[in-house]
């Protein structure tokens, strides 16, 4: 009996869903060739949206039963901890399956960059768990705030840190203080008392963006109440103050980290090339160097821009064009057909500010571009929030409810 040959995909996020769901349609004649997908949980993340679940508990997750289903696609759930690209296998502890090509998008974690105390004493938003636990914690402090008589402990309870001024704090921070407003109101709490800090080491909130749309999201977010300290890193956490490089001690209960990612050390460990913050080093077919049958996605690869000759941003778009781009290439591979180089498409930038309020700008054909603040931002990040539910629904012919 023939064997099929494995084409796996490990990582189910934005870049490894979509990676595996173009490989089905590719492949769906080539009975020889079986497409696995890895995953360390049943269900596709919706990370972009973490911290609406951290702050009301939406739905963020979709089951990948349901976006895989009656496709030629094997679901393994299992945590990867071994990549032997000699051997060609991926390790789920003791079990292993071998490959005849990989992808990987494993996605990134937290970075506490070793400062002290900060891993034991502060929330990270990574996963849908952390987001739980934020949801959960908020809702008890808030209540016990109310009810404690002691105002200077009040004042501690009500001070809530969020270390890193890019997308996630800002989101996080906007769709908090929302929340906040809303509790003040219900529990009868002085709203004075309530204070929501984000501290940024760069010079400016979104670092990333163009600096006129970080200049607007600031005023926003100042309208909102929320404090902005730039120029200033966290150098230490205890469980109840956070100290600053300025010398500056605050005390908080709460910090909520979202100062910087890292990539696990699986491919470093499998003798990969890795750049800046561990992510693999690909050629501009995202292949990874040395290794032609492995190809890199997402958070994990470090693609370069061919023009700007810089890095590719750790963002959901990317991850998306980079799974349908390697699925892409993985198929070439195989037919003889010709791979395509990575070209980045910056499609929009569009921040969150709280329910009703985004800022940001999406592509237009012809090198143009809308701007938009407000509500009809709200909706237009609605809209490419539920782009990617919809081409998931296109991918897998099945209509997804979640
Ligand atoms: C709070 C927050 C808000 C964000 N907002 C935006 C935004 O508005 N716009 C934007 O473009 N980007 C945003 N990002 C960044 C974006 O989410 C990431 O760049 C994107 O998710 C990367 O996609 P990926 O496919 O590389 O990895 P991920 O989507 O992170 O997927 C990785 C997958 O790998 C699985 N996995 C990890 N390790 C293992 C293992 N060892 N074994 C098995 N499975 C494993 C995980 O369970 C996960 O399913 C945000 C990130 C956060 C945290």
């Amino acid at each position: 009996m023939e064997t099929k040959k494995n084409i796996v995909v490990i990582g189910a996020g934005y870049g490894g869903i979509t990676a595996a769901l173009r490989l089905a349609r590719l492949f769906h004649k080539h009975h020889n060739y079986q497409i696995h997908l890895i995953d360390k949980n049943p269900y596709h993340t919706l990370k972009t949206q973490l911290h609406e679940a951290a702050i009301r508990k939406t739905e963020v997750t979709i089951p990948i039963d349901r976006i895989i289903q009656r496709r030629n696609i094997f679901f393994h759930l299992g945590e990867v901890t071994r990549i032997d690209s000699a051997k060609q296998s991926v390790y789920m502890g003791s079990e292993s399956l071998s490959f005849y090509y990989l992808a990987i998008a494993l996605g990134s974690q937290v970075n506490f960059y070793n400062i002290p105390g900060l891993r034991e004493n502060s929330f990270p938003l990574q996963t849908l768990s952390d987001a739980q636990l934020i949801y959960d914690y908020i809702t008890r402090l808030c209540a016990r705030a109310a009810s404690e008589p002691v105002e200077k402990r009040r004042r501690d309870m009500l001070r809530f840190i969020i270390g890193g001024g890019g997308l996630s704090g800002i989101e996080f921070a906007s769709e908090f203080a929302d929340h906040a407003a809303q509790c003040i109101c219900n529990y009868h709490v002085n709203p004075q008392e309530v204070e929501i800090i984000i501290i940024e080491a760069g010079s400016h909130i979104m670092s990333k963006m163009d600096e006129s749309f970080a200049a607007r999201i600031h005023k926003k977010l100042l309208e909102k109440s929320i404090k902005i300290i730039t120029e200033t890193k966290i150098v230490s956490r205890t469980p109840d103050t956070v100290t600053l490089s300025s010398g500056k001690v605050l005390r908080t209960k709460t910090v909520i980290w979202t100062g910087g990612i890292r990539i696990q050390e699986l491919a470093k460990r499998s003798g990969m090339k890795i750049g800046q913050l561990g992510r693999i080093i690909v050629d501009e077919f995202l292949q990874v160097e040395s290794y032609p049958s492995i190809y890199a996605i997402g958070d994990n690869a470090l693609a370069v821009n061919s023009y700007s000759k810089e890095a590719v941003p750790a963002a959901a778009q990317f991850a998306l064009q980079q799974g349908r781009l390697a699925a892409n290439n993985i198929y070439a591979d195989i037919s003889g057909g010709m791979r395509k180089s990575y070209h980045p498409k910056l499609l929009g930038e569009v921040v969150g500010l709280g329910r009703h309020l985004a800022v940001g700008w999406l592509a237009l054909p012809i090198l143009k571009k809308i701007t938009f603040v407000g509500f009809l931002g709200s909706l237009l990040k609605t809209a490419v929030q539920k782009k990617h539910i919809f081409l998931l629904r296109k991918e897998s012919r099945k209509w997804i409810t979640y």
